[in-house]
């Protein structure tokens, strides 16, 4: 069992889906959390409130902006005037676009890299000074079978993913003294938020129905058939913070149901 008590966290896109289940299932194991992401801002502020009653610890909202490096930056410091230390950092926001590469709007290829793949060395390069003086840290990103893999229309998307692997191997070898570890998570399609919103135009980009999207390109990729769980991916979290998981690092651990196996 792994115990987090007196630690904190901080989870990026934690406002909804994956993220939300990486702070709830942290702050079950004892850390205080700052959570953040956009979103309704009462219904943030419910599931705030919701993890500190549920789990009796503490939990702020940072309403950074992973597109602005100076927001992140004040996360990191939010974390540290919050509660002292800033010990584990899930890397996680993330958001989807496809489209053709002839028609892939610049604006958001600029948007994909920067949140889903800047955002993580502006708060490792953060966070770091803080986890070598605590002498502890585990830093973890969210990257996706498509760090190992590609599908067609996601260019934005998997060179930000594959981007995501290669910084956590870098950061993992800069930090392997300071018993400081670096890991990514690859799930396959989890069914989340993001992957509901990608389904429209998906059905557009191949001329397909909503069922022939989710059975014939989303679940035909994963052997098992079925979707990863937020809940799984969270559990995987859990044990890389735990001292078991000391000498994982430099990983990227594929929870897929078996896609890139193929
Ligand atoms: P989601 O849409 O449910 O959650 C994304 C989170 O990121 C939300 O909290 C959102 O508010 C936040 N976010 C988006 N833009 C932001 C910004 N500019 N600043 C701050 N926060 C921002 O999606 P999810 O499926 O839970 O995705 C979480 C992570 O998991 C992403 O990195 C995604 O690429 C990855 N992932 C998802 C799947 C899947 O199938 N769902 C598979 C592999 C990897």
């Amino acid at each position: 069992m792994v115990t987090l008590t007196g630690k904190t966290a901080v989870v990026t896109g934690s406002t909804s889906g994956i993220g939300l289940a990486y702070a709830r299932t942290l702050a079950g194991a004892g850390a205080n959390i700052v959570i953040n992401g956009m979103g309704d801002a009462t219904a943030i502020e419910t599931e705030r409130a919701k993890i500190e009653s549920d789990f009796k610890v503490k939990c702020v909202y940072s309403p950074a902006d992973m597109t602005r490096p100076a927001e992140i930056a004040g996360m990191i410091e939010l974390a540290e005037s919050s509660f002292g230390s800033v010990d584990i950092l899930i890397n996680n926001a993330g958001i989807q676009f496809v489209a053709p590469i002839e028609d892939f709007p610049i604006e958001k290829w600029d948007a994909i890299i920067a949140i889903n793949l800047s955002s993580a060395f502006h708060g490792i390069r953060a966070a770091v000074p803080l986890m070598k003086k605590a002498g502890w840290g585990r830093i973890i990103n969210t990257a996706s079978a498509h760090s190992l893999v590609a599908s067609p229309f996601k260019s934005a998307y998997v060179a930000a993913k594959h981007g995501i692997a290669g910084l956590t191997k870098t950061v993992a070898l800069e930090v392997a003294t300071h018993k400081i570890t670096c890991n990514c998570i690859s799930p396959g399609y989890v069914w989340t938020p993001l992957v509901e919103k990608q389904i429209p135009d998906t059905m557009k980009a191949r001329g397909l129905t909503k069922e022939q999207v989710i059975n014939d390109v989303l679940l035909d990729a994963q052997p098992t058939k079925e979707f990863v769980t937020s809940e799984q991916v969270a559990a995987l979290a859990l044990f890389l913070c735990g001292d078991d998981a000391s000498q994982i690092t430099g990983a990227n651990m594929s929870m897929d149901g078996g896609w890139t196996a193929a």
